[in-house]
């Protein structure tokens, strides 16, 4: 960095891990293989590129910051199965840059040390995309893992949970001190590797529908389901029957909270609320 003149950037989540033990513990953890093309976000230097590029049969890097290319092009030139490109993962087109990169016969698997100030959104756009992910393996804030990983009935149990645990099956994989980094977060940090599910926990026909429910249900999470759903779809007479009617087909009583319902239970709930108009 310093023969670059570099400086990180907090705004860009720019916290790169020195410790070559933990980046080892990350590609095992990924389980990467030569059998898998791996997308990184946020390259940084590369120190967790390296690791990879040596594992699997081929990387593809989407930094955001540009000043950082030229140093990426230094660490990575010993190594020809790696592509930087220089985008926003959140703006990426992921289809189109695996079809440019890739040559379809490998596990499509992710693999980062993410920017913690995007976790969520990145979560949902990997999972949002059509593209075919085998597993996704990431370092996030430690908070945001168990959240991830949150039951039904516990504190963390959210909408996140719920989005995640659906199509994937969630693994901590180990925990990480924030002396690892260069500079050092103010937060400690897991690896979490989400094995994605070959069939979801709960078919979802509406995921717009299921994730307003979803949202709405928790808006105001120590009150009861029933009116979180009234303040959602409103309180005319029609709107407060079907919400009736949907809870009571669904087995869930008026006063139960968020908290309580497991993905299916809200896949059915959202089911009975479509058929009652809502
Ligand atoms: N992989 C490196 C490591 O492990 O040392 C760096 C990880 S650092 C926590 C996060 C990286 O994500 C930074 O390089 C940052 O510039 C990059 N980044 C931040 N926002 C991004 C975005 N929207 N798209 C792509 N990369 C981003």
């Amino acid at each position: 960095m310093e023969e670059f003149g570099f400086h990180t950037k907090k705004h860009l989540g720019q916290n790169f891990l020195t410790n070559t033990d933990v980046l080892k513990r990350i590609v095992a953890a990924g389980d990467v293989t030569a059998a898998d093309d791996v997308i990184e976000i946020g390259p940084g230097i590369g120190a967790l590129t390296e690791f990879l590029a040596a594992s699997a049969h081929q990387v593809l890097a989407l930094e955001i910051d540009a000043s950082l290319l030229p140093v990426l092009a230094e660490t990575m030139a010993p190594y020809p199965n790696v592509a930087v490109e220089n985008q926003d993962v959140l703006k990426a087109d992921l289809p189109a840059l695996i079809a440019k990169h890739f040559d379809g016969q490998h596990n499509i698997k992710v693999v980062a040390n993410l920017p913690y100030y995007i976790t969520t959104p990145i979560l949902m756009h990997l999972l949002g995309t059509d593209i075919n992910i085998a597993g996704i393996t990431v370092m996030m804030q430690k908070e945001v893992a168990g959240r991830l990983t949150a039951e039904p009935r516990s504190k963390d149990y959210g909408s996140l949970s719920i989005a995640v645990q659906n199509v994937a099956e969630v693994e901590v994989a180990f925990t990480v001190n924030r002396n690892s980094f260069v500079p050092a977060p103010n937060v400690d940090s897991a690896i979490v590797v989400l094995h994605m599910r070959e069939v979801p926990v709960a078919e979802i026909a509406d995921q717009a529908g299921f994730d307003k429910l979803v949202k709405g249900a928790f808006a105001a999470r120590r009150k009861t389901i029933w009116n979180n759903l009234v303040h959602l779809y409103g309180k005319s007479p029609d709107a407060k029957e079907a919400i009736q009617k949907a809870l009571a087909d669904a087995g869930v009583e008026q006063q139960a909270r968020a908290e309580q319902l497991s993905i299916k239970k809200f896949a059915e709930l959202q089911q009975n609320l479509q058929k009652n108009g809502l």
